[in-house]
């Protein structure tokens, strides 16, 4: 095999309490990409359609996400003789809060794995997609690289050493997602958080992530939404995104189990029980954005269980 073909999905990280560590996998939004093994070493985008991004290696994360990995390799297994080219198509824009430079990251390091004879694992490979991310916006986060490339959703236990935790869900959960089209720069959305967080804050956020991973297992709907609350981030952020608690608010009174912001924004989640009701909540939302005269796209799907997947 010399060239794969991939779809690499988008991701919605955060999930209101758990900033940084929990993430899940979405279903029918995302890009695809072509990785294919050249004689000539190195790594080298060689197209981008659908979004004005970087071709040097370099400054685009898929780039540096596949050069981390082949470092490892060579430190892991052997000398590499050969190289690889990338080919990205876009769908997801870059800045949307719904993991645009995860799904490349991701799925560079997914497409060379299977060229090489999947010397890792899909976990393992969180590590390098990791690097993409600490380019993109300074941070090496896992939070939409993990269930990028795992599915599902993901829990990120520990960064050192890391440890990603994949969490049982409902079968019936499904994801709306709304992004009004204003580019938001998780470095941006970044800069307005603060280094401490209070003691008592710090109590209801933990209580909350609890909440959440024991109502994804035992199916609780109700204790999901009693904890997709959060009291740290989310104040700070949502003055950045417009519409916020207009669009929050209706996705509750349509039924939402619970709605936030969708990574680092401006996207915004809701979570359902059905698809049904996440229809609704997605025409709803719809409704606001259009009154408010602002573009966006919004996207219904069930939790994606795979991850970035063979095309
Ligand atoms: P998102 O949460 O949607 O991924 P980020 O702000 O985290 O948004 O990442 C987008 C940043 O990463 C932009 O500055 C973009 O130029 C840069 N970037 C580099 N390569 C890519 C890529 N292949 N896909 C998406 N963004 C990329």
């Amino acid at each position: 095999m010399t060239q794969i073909k991939l779809f690499c999905p988008a991701t919605i990280a955060n999930l209101s309490c758990g900033f940084d560590v929990l993430g899940l996998c979405l279903d029918n939004a995302g890009d695809e990409m072509i990785v294919r093994k050249v004689n000539e070493k190195g790594i080298r985008i060689t197209k981008i359609t659908g979004a004005d991004l970087p071709l040097e290696t370099e400054k685009n994360v898929s780039g540096v996400s596949a050069v981390a990995m082949l470092e490892a390799y060579e430190r892991d297994f052997e000398p590499i003789t050969v190289g690889f080219e990338i080919e990205i198509y876009k769908h997801i824009k870059a800045g949307s809060g719904i993991g645009s430079s995860a799904a490349s990251s991701a799925g560079a390091v997914f497409g060379i794995n299977e060229l090489l004879g999947k010397p890792y694992s899909r976990k393992d490979l969180v590590q390098f997609a990791m690097q993409g991310e600490k380019l993109a916006s300074g941070n090496a986060h896992a939070d939409n690289v993990a269930p990028a490339l795992l599915g599902g959703f993901t829990l990120v236990r520990s960064y050192s050493p890391l440890d990603i935790i994949l969490i049982d869900s409902p079968e019936e959960l499904f994801a709306t997602v709304v992004h009004p089209q204003i580019e938001l720069k998780t470095s941006d959305a970044r800069s307005v958080l603060k280094q401490t967080v209070s003691l008592k804050s710090a109590i209801m956020q933990w209580g909350n992530v609890g909440g959440l991973i024991a109502g994804l297992y035992t199916k609780d709907y109700d204790l999901i939404g009693r904890s997709l609350h959060d009291e740290i981030v989310e104040p700070l952020r949502s003055v950045l995104i417009p519409g916020f608690d207009l669009i929050k608010q209706t996705a509750l009174e349509n039924g939402a189990l619970g709605s936030g912001i969708s990574g680092s924004g401006p996207s915004i989640f809701a979570l359902s029980r059905g698809k049904e009701t996440a229809d609704k909540i997605a025409k709803a939302m719809s409704e606001v954005y259009e009154k408010m005269n602002l573009p966006y796209e919004i996207h219904v799907s069930k939790i994606n269980p795979d991850g970035v997947r063979i095309l």
